[in-house]
């Protein structure tokens, strides 16, 4: 073929369609027009069970004898045929008369000799964020290349990786159209910061949605890979700086859902560790906003493994506790009592009163010498750790110049990063 071929979508609806063969490859042809509205007629003087099954069902019908001229235009005129005869004299005169009848003619026999191909199709999962999107994939020439180039279209079509957005008609409810007044909201936790620590359903949402309502942590990398009319809402914080209340944020989730909109409130870790995912989640409920959650990888867990800490250890601790160091010394001192002495304990937004919050766990009894790590910016490029002591933590800290955000682990667990070092991988 000199030119490259016309890819084309067509209507089959109620149109004549004649496939000529009683086989498999006849069978998968006449199943894919009749799923395509089109009225099927199969000339052949046998059929294969799948044939047979659907001239029982009533969705083709049968002609119960070979193929003879004249076929493809009586009684009405075919707008397309497929042949698959199994015998190329046959296809060879079925393509001929379809060329001289004007009627496209696929040949299962002789790809070359086609006027027209089959291309290998995706289609978007029914409820899935790409659905209603078909995907044609022509082989030119090489089936089997089509189909595996497919496949991963498949694949990647719900995953999210694609911007497979429907634009929605916002406001009011199109006619014929099944798609809700009130859009929803999903919580979705982005991980700690790598963009592939989210997961595969976080990703397809985030696809799928037409605000995104996001923080200062979490996986802002795929914030760049959104479509342009994609509202993106910052409403990030930074230590002792809220440019956005609480208030005002569940607000906005609750105001862009009533508007029709897919929203995506997207947190650094997981919604329901210290992330307030858990108001936001009340609160749209409170408004009768369909809400969901997604969890995601908590930086309390991964952000010590990135270094080469893991939380428990056999032979060293078979528990930790998380707690928010931004509630006061007295709060983390509280968690820490409560728990086994051996416990890890894993503090977050501990940077700004790690002075105070070492102190008093020393004067709870921890040991002064109980190891110490402070990992900042964890899964990112510029993660760094720092190791030292309750007893020095905080001049330490001081001098290395550290800053939020940084998860700071105390337990002999936080010895094992001398052997391991750093673990998080590109
Ligand atoms: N919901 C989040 C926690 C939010 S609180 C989660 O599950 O991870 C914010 C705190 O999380 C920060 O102050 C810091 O202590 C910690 N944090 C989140 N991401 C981090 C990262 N990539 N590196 C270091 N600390 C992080």
């Amino acid at each position: 073929m000199q030119h490259p071929s016309y890819p084309l979508t067509l209507d089959l609806t109620g149109r004549r369609v004649v496939v000529v063969g009683g086989g498999p490859v006849a069978a998968r042809r006449a199943a894919g027009v009749v799923a395509a509205g089109g009225v099927v007629d199969v000339i052949a003087p046998w059929l294969c069970e799948d044939l047979l099954a659907s001239v029982q069902a009533g969705d083709i019908r049968w002609y119960d004898r070979d193929y003879v001229a004249g076929d493809l235009i009586e009684p009405r005129a075919a707008w397309l045929v497929h042949t698959a005869t199994g015998s190329p004299d046959v296809d060879a005169q079925v393509a001929r008369e379809a060329e001289a009848a004007r009627i496209w003619c696929v040949r299962a026999d002789n790809g070359a000799a086609s006027s027209a191909w089959t291309p290998a199709v995706a289609r978007g999962a029914s409820g899935g964020p790409a659905e209603g999107l078909t995907v044609a994939v022509s082989g030119g020439g090489d089936p089997r290349r089509a189909a595996a180039v497919r496949d991963a279209v498949h694949a990647a079509l719900d995953s999210g990786t694609l911007p497979v957005r429907r634009v929605r008609t916002l406001g009011k409810t199109p006619q014929h159209s099944a798609e809700p007044t009130v859009g929803r909201v999903a919580l979705v936790g982005g991980g700690p910061g790598a963009d592939d620590l989210v997961t595969v359903r976080g990703r397809a949402l985030l696809a799928a949605a037409d605000v995104v309502v996001t923080d200062r942590l979490g996986p802002r990398g795929l914030l760049k890979a959104l479509s342009t009319d994609v509202e993106v809402v910052d409403v990030g914080k930074t230590p002792g700086h809220h440019p956005v209340s609480q208030d005002r944020i569940n607000e906005l989730l609750v105001h862009h859902a009533r508007l029709g909109k897919h929203v995506v409130r997207l947190k650094g870790g997981d919604p329901f560790v210290l992330g307030r995912g858990g108001e936001e989640a009340l609160y749209c409920a409170e408004h009768g906003i369909p809400v969901e959650v997604v969890p995601g990888v908590t930086s309390a867990v991964s952000v010590p493994a990135a270094a080469g800490i893991p939380v428990t250890h056999r032979g060293i601790t078979a528990s930790f506790v998380v707690a928010s160091a931004h509630e006061g010394a007295d709060h983390v001192v509280r968690a820490a009592t409560d728990a086994a002495p051996d416990a890890t304990l894993v503090l977050l937004m501990g940077v700004t009163r790690l002075g105070e919050t070492a102190a008093a766990l020393v004067r709870a009894g921890r040991p002064a010498d109980t190891p110490v790590a402070l990992i900042e910016r964890g899964w990112t490029p510029d993660q760094r750790t720092t190791t030292t002591t309750l007893g020095h933590a905080a001049a330490d800290a001081a001098a290395a110049g550290v800053t939020a955000p940084a998860v700071v682990v105390v337990g002999e667990v936080v010895s094992l990063r001398a052997v391991l070092g750093d673990l998080a991988g590109e």
